[in-house]
């Protein structure tokens, strides 16, 4: 039995250490090792979680290994009929799961409630596979069928990051588990209550022990979960250095790596965008989850004479209450690294004309508030790397294809967007970016369910996307099968 989460404010509150959950048990890692967890709005410990290794990885695996043949062979509408009692257990339990995850990862209460109606979405999504997962088939020439199935892989694993508790592992776990896999999750040890509290609903709806496993730890047990053999695929959401890692060693053992990495997203603006509408989403872009988020705006690329939009962007920026409208950083390393970035710039030649650097939200905890960086040269580091923070670097250019060329210089891809009222130019930055996605006048062009969620270039490693039907696809393998029952001896296989 997992306790529910009590707190029903900020204020700071306890919670249940984070154990792995193997074959629907509760248990310490065999290392006896464990970590705090911080609640970054206080920077004090709300729980410990335990640090697997190898051991604990093995027992997950041979338990969901265990637990395949009977989940394979339950009707994929019975599977789904499991996430729809999931999905009424989130409902239910909406105002803990969001405080839990406001808690253990710093968002805002509105921000948190908003992650987990998105994480109901992708079971949402998940729960219409049994209409969608069909297949095709075709007589493809005379008295010869042809039919794809989809069948699960076996077990399969997933690793996430720290900056969305319950959302990202939802991204997988629906089309995975209703896939009719049985599943290995990672949380990211600086979030690792969500995940133990899902796992309680799990139960509660009635999953059979092993087809969902928790393992908690950090490098070495994800480096386990690489090297063995038994699982089939993995994926992994996080940054671009660990994901480029897990992908190569992933794939050294056989298994199927689809991994989703960092982000350095460029907005365009250009002269005749809507002002109203490109000021609320450039400041809410860049300073939602307090810039962590993969998907948040970091550049700014201002083509040509824009300075009415960025002081309409900069008024709305000062409005934002730091504690309030924006939520913690999630660690003591992560702010430095922020404030790293704009203290160089400005020592660089940039001007800070929103200045988030002495902003609290509290007397406690790590915080940043909402920082506009103007006349930032294109190859300073606030420009080019992730940062991660609620940062926005203002990138003066003369030309659209100016900033089309910067953009593109950039190695990641994950999203870009153009704020304009020309048909034209959207057309073309849509065209030209290097992106894998893209949005008009949208400040975070997240694609929802049934489309994927992925970028490209050094933003994403693998092929395919995570969530919506390419999710699916990524944790099934299409059987091909052709027939032919009515036997035509005179007839060649071609007629
Ligand atoms: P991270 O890469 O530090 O950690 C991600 C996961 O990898 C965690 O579970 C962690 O325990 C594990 N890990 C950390 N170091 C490791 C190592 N050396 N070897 C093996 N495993 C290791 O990322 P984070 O700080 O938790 O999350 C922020 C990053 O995630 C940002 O770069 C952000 O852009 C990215 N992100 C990307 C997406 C996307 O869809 N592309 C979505 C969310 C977050």
């Amino acid at each position: 039995m997992v306790p529910t989460f009590s707190a029903k404010s900020y204020e700071f509150a306890t919670y249940v250490p984070a154990r792995n959950y193997i074959g629907g048990e509760f248990q310490d890692a065999k290392s006896g090792k464990s970590i705090p967890v911080i609640n970054p709005r206080h920077g004090k410990a709300i729980s410990n979680v335990v640090m697997s290794g190898k051991a604990d990885v093995d027992a997950a695996v041979a338990a969901a290994k265990a637990a395949f043949p009977a989940w394979r062979d339950v009707p994929i509408r019975d599977r789904a009929q499991v996430f729809y009692k999931l999905r009424e257990l989130l409902h239910k339990n909406l105002e803990e799961m969001a405080w839990l995850v406001s808690h253990e990862n710093g968002k805002t209460y509105e921000e948190s409630v908003a992650s987990v109606l998105k994480s109901i979405e992708c079971i949402e999504f998940g729960c219409s596979l049994p209409n969608m997962a069909a297949g095709t088939q075709l007589d493809v020439s005379r008295g010869v069928n042809c039919q794809v199935v989809y069948e699960p892989l076996g077990v399969v694993a997933g690793i996430t990051p720290f900056n969305f508790p319950i959302m990202v592992p939802m991204w997988m776990l629906p089309q995975a588990i209703i896939g009719g896999n049985t599943f290995v999750l990672k949380p990211s040890e600086q979030v690792p209550l969500c995940s133990q509290r899902l796992a309680g609903m799990f139960k509660e709806a009635g999953l059979p022990d092993g087809v969902f496993n928790i393992i908690n730890g950090g490098q070495e047990s994800v480096e386990a979960l690489c090297d063995n053999e038994d699982i089939a695929a993995m994926a992994f959401v996080g940054s671009t250095r660990v994901g480029k890692l897990v992908y190569a060693r992933g794939a050294q053992t056989g298994k199927a790596m689809l991994c989703l990495g960092g982000a350095k997203n460029h907005l365009i603006v250009v002269p005749d965008a809507d002002v109203a509408v490109t000021a609320e989403n450039v400041v809410a872009s860049f300073t939602g989850c307090a810039g962590q988020r993969c998907m948040a705006a970091s550049v700014l690329l201002a083509v040509g004479d824009v300075d009415h939009i960025i002081t309409a962007i900069k008024a709305r920026a000062e409005k934002l209450v730091t504690g309030k409208d924006i939520g913690a950083i999630t660690s003591e390393p992560a702010r430095d690294r922020i404030n790293g970035y704009i203290n160089d710039a400005e020592k660089k030649g940039a001007k800070v004309i929103v200045d988030g650097r002495k902003q609290r939200g509290g007397d406690e905890g790590y915080w940043v508030g909402p920082t506009i960086l103007d006349n930032v040269s294109a190859d300073l580091p606030a420009a080019r790397e992730e940062i991660f923070g609620p940062v926005l670097s203002i990138v003066r250019v003369k030309t659209l294809d100016e900033a089309i060329k910067i953009e593109n210089s950039n190695p990641y891809g994950n999203a870009s967007a153009v704020y304009t009222t020309s048909g034209d130019v959207a057309r073309r930055v849509m065209n030209e970016v290097s992106a894998g996605m893209c949005g008009v006048n949208v400040g975070v062009p997240v694609p929802r369910e049934p489309f994927g969620f992925g970028g490209w270039n050094d933003s994403k490693f693998g092929s395919g996307d995570l969530t919506g039907w390419d999710g699916f696809r990524f944790w099934t393998r299409a059987r091909k099968i052709t027939t032919k029952w009515s036997l035509q001896k005179d007839q060649t296989w071609m007629s």
